[in-house]
């Protein structure tokens, strides 16, 4: 084994389980939200009136006047400077995928004395030098300035680190125009959408007590985990976080027995300690388990509102790639770390809560509670339908191309899944408008207190849908692990706040011939008919689904580059300027950095495997071909025969000749596609046809060569250790 890796070994061999640092054990209800400046530190350090308005504003994501700005900046400075704090930083998610901070301290110098401050100012508006961020042609260099704006639905926290304390406020960015240059306005700008969408069906249903709705979340985040020392070994994993060399292990996940299995002991100590780390951050970590393949895992909290549940989750992968760096591991979020091993997603559970407590997508006893739900249904089922396409685009990126239509995910075909008893009541509300049986339309007759009773279809566990109706709220599976959730979650918004409003249209040209009810029954069944094709119970991996999807007419974009094309699309423009989400400008702003970041992961990846493939791969491979051809002489020299010797070292030889060709071959690929200088989408074409496949191919050959290559040569980690050794 080669030295290093032999000696990474020995490392891994002798590590235990860290214990949480400065533990001081403390009880969860006291530990949750030690570290936010939450709603009993505000109610407890603010007078009462600026209390009440701050939470009506936190409540409807206003902006704060700068009075009260001011109150809130001075008791947060106080809260913060007592847990240490001696720095702030807005925090904020530009379209780079993570999330961005600079920070300042609270020091201000006069007469020579140094005082803590922060004013209101500070805490509403930010003004980072933010030329360096994407902004995808909205902003140039000169103009670089853009401002930060605190989200007020997400409270501030602080941060505790090794050797100091900084103070985080959850921010949009934009540019000094207004245009949104983040994740995180969208997001805000969908929510409210959906907000004034949902009240006013509500209210044209008859509901006056609901003063506002707001979307809900709560995402399943898959990751692995990998022994740093083994990590350090893989400059693949370290500059494009998958690998892109690696022959497939004998054991693998065939054997099924690492899902929900026991916890590993040192696993465990590093996931109690992000837990632990993120309770204090007010993140409410509710489940821990083993994944599917081995050294897989998976962290799931309880559902929040989505503005605070997307910030929740970028917390939650930073923590949890900070605390794995304690405890010897490396946390890999990438969707595909391994080949021909299951890769990660993130399940995207998705409602719509009221402020009365209630989530709309629970089915419910009454009437009325089911009349609201069969028509949220029928408007989500048109949503998806209509706009399946920018659903794809959410969850475009070259990571998730290795997932996405393997047997492992959904497919990249958006349908919705509904169960048996809800497809029932779907056919029932067709048939009985149409040339159905009586007793059918009786049935499915709405807001007549004869709608069949809804039970959570417990057996639900089709795997196989991108969008599966689970009980009481859906859940988008087809999102990726190392995705911020704020897009999916903003274009999901959209869609759905743009069919309520279709809807409300609808119902309201009715009500005065029909009435309400017979309003309602005649939209729902209309948009039941012309919508259920994108509804399949069936098994999404299937080979009959890919065709009778086609059948259905429902669009099947294969690879991110083609999902991308349909951002602004004519249709999808006008849908975000309709509510209010994206101007046609920052749609195509959006465009042109996805396209973007997917050459730009590509082109690392090939430039990280023409490195890794000449400097290490070869001369492995070379010292092997070197061994046979020594080994072979001297035999001769002997006057034996070496016959089968020979056979292997023209079988290495031939392998290294075609691993060079394929250096090449790539090397070409990669020239041709970097100094490529036409249009962003035929760009990222050139690198998914041709850089892409040569990358393929180079990987074969170098695979085959780490199975016929002395162990103690090979560079590279190899699978067998990076997922068993830990
Ligand atoms: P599983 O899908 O594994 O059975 P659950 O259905 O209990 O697990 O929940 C999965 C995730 O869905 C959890 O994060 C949970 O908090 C979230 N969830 C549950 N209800 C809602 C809701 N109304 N809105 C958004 N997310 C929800
Ligand atoms: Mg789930």
């Amino acid at each position: 084994m080669s030295s290093q890796r032999s000696a990474a070994i020995r490392s891994i061999a002798t590590k235990r389980p860290v214990p949480i640092a400065n533990d001081s054990r403390r009880q969860l209800p006291e530990l949750f939200g030690a570290n936010v400046f939450g709603l009993d530190q505000m109610r407890s350090r603010l007078p009462e009136s600026a209390y009440a308005a701050l939470r009506s504003c936190m409540e409807l994501g206003s902006e704060l006047d700068t009075a009260l700005a001011d109150q809130v900046a001075t008791a947060m400075k106080e809260w913060a400077v007592e847990r240490g704090a001696t720095h702030f930083t807005h925090w904020f998610q530009p379209m780079t995928g993570s999330t961005a901070e600079k920070h300042d301290s609270f020091a201000n110098v006069e007469d020579g004395r140094l005082l803590m401050e922060f004013n209101g100012k500070s805490l509403i508006k930010g003004e980072p030098d933010a030329s360096s961020f994407p902004s995808g042609g909205l902003r140039a260099t000169f103009e670089a300035r853009g401002y930060t704006a605190w989200d007020p639905t997400s409270p501030a926290f602080v941060r505790e680190t090794t050797n100091g304390v900084t103070l985080c406020i959850p921010t949009a960015y934009c540019s000094w125009t207004g245009e949104a240059l983040d994740e995180k306005t969208p997001l805000l700008r969908s929510a409210d959408a959906l907000n004034r969408a949902a009240v006013r069906l509500l209210r044209l249903l008859g509901d006056e007590r609901v003063r506002f709705v707001y979307p809900t979340l709560g995402c399943e985040q898959e990751y692995f985990l990998l022994d740093r020392d083994l990590y350090m070994l893989r400059p693949d994993l370290i500059a494009t976080g998958r690998t892109l060399f690696g022959a497939k292990p004998p054991k693998g996940q065939e054997l099924e027995d690492h899902y929900f299995g026991s916890i590993q002991p040192r696993v465990l100590a590093f996931m109690q300690e992000s837990e632990f780390e993120l309770w204090k951050l007010g993140v409410p970590i509710k489940t821990r388990h083993n994944e599917v393949a081995p050294s897989q895992y998976e962290v799931a909290p309880i559902f929040e509102r989505t503005t605070v549940a997307a910030d929740h989750n970028m917390l939650c992968m930073e923590v949890l790639k900070q605390v794995a760096q304690r405890h010897g591991f490396q946390c890999l979020l990438h969707e595909k770390p391994y080949a021909g091993i299951n890769g990660s997603g993130k399940h995207n559970n998705w409602s719509m809560s009221t402020d009365t407590g209630e989530n709309l997508l629970e089915p419910g006893q009454s009437p009325d509670q089911n009349m609201r739900f069969i028509v949220l249904l029928a408007a989500i089922l048109r949503a998806v339908d209509l706009h399946a396409d920018l659903l794809r685009v959410t969850i475009a990126h070259a990571g998730n191309d290795h997932r996405l239509g393997a047997n492992e995910a959904p497919p990249a075909i958006l349908s919705v899944y509904l169960g048996e008893q809800l497809m029932d009541v779907v056919e029932g509300i067709v048939a009985g408008t149409g040339k159905g049986s009586e007793r059918r339309r009786e049935q499915m007759q709405l807001g007549v207190g004869v709608l069949p009773p809804l039970p959570r279809d417990a057996t639900d566990r089709n795997r196989t849908s991108p969008f599966a109706f689970t009980g009481n709220k859906f859940e988008f599976r087809a999102v990726g692990s190392s995705q911020g959730v704020a897009k999916p979650n903003a274009i999901l918004n959209t869609i759905v706040a743009d069919t309520l409003n279709y809807t409300s249209d609808q119902i309201e040209k009715l009500k005065a011939s029909k009435g309400l009810e017979g309003a309602v029954n005649e939209v729902v069944a209309e948009l039941f008919k012309a919508h259920q094709r994108v509804v399949f119970n069936g098994n999404g991996y299937s080979e009959e689904w890919h065709a009778e999807a086609e059948r259905r007419g429902l669009p099947n974009f294969r690879n991110a580059v083609d999902a991308i094309a349909q951002f602004h699309a004519a249709k999808n423009v006008e849908l975000f300027e309709r509510n209010g989400v994206l101007s046609a400008k920052e749609t195509a702003s959006r465009t042109s950095i996805m396209y973007g970041s997917y050459c730009k992961t590509l082109a690392i990846e090939a430039q990280s495997a023409l490195s890794i493939a000449r400097t290490m791969v070869l001369p492995a491979a070379q010292k092997s071909q070197h061994a046979y051809a020594q080994s072979i002489a001297a035999t001769k020299a002997l006057g034996i025969e070496a016959k089968a010797q020979e056979r292997r070292l023209h079988q290495v030889t031939a392998r290294i000749e075609a691993l060079i060709d394929d250096i090449d071959r790539l090397h070409t690929e990669f020239d041709r596609a970097e100094s490529f200088d036409g249009d962003a989408a035929a760009h990222a074409v050139l690198y998914r046809d041709n850089v892409a496949p040569a990358m393929n191919r180079l990987r074969e050959q170098a695979d085959v060569l780490e199975t016929m290559a002395d162990d103690s040569h090979w560079p590279l980690a190899k699978y067998r250790e990076m997922l068993f050794l830990l």
